[in-house]
């Protein structure tokens, strides 16, 4: 079958950066699973995918407009050290949950000078064009329950318990 519109999806990919630096990859685990059209992954891949079938490969260029988006300096702070209380070795390269405007937003600290923070909101993939290398593994109908979830469930999907 066609990929459309609530099938779903099991992809194997590779996902590298305009250097050719490998930044993520299912190769050696289980396919990524994901419900086609309600934007479980990045647009540009997703659309990429459609009418695909199992077996096809495909090289995707997916530009940061249609992936995780453009960086936005507006998510780089300097916020003071003391609002890491209880965090005794604050080092770069951490990652917290602050509270933002639109609820909890997941940032990585990026410089640690004095008592100033540097913390980076933005996505880590944000600004980057991405070149993806797949392979469709698998389509299939998705079930009742997976449509009400809004994803898969099973192998490369959610699991409950
Ligand atoms: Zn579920």
């Amino acid at each position: 079958m066609q990929i459309a519109e609530r099938c779903v999806v099991s992809i194997h990919y590779t996902l590298k950066d305009d250097g050719g630096e490998v930044l993520d990859s299912s190769a050696g685990g289980e396919p990524l699973a994901y419900l086609h059209g309600t934007g479980n992954i990045i647009p540009g891949l997703e659309k990429a995918l459609a009418g695909k079938r199992a077996g096809d490969k495909l090289s995707v260029r997916v530009e940061p407009a249609e992936g995780y988006g453009e960086r936005d300096e507006r998510l780089v702070q300097q916020v003071p050290r003391r609002m890491f209380q209880g965090v005794s070795d604050l080092q770069p390269g951490m990652r917290f949950h602050a509270q933002g405007d639109h609820g909890p937003v997941a940032v990585i600290v990026t410089r640690v000078a004095g008592d100033m923070v540097t913390v980076d909101g933005n996505h880590a993939l944000a600004g980057v064009t991405l070149n993806f290398e797949v392979e469709v593994a698998q389509v299939r109908d998705a079930t009742l329950e997976e449509l009400s979830h809004g994803h898969v469930h099973g192998p490369g999907g959610h699991h409950h318990e």
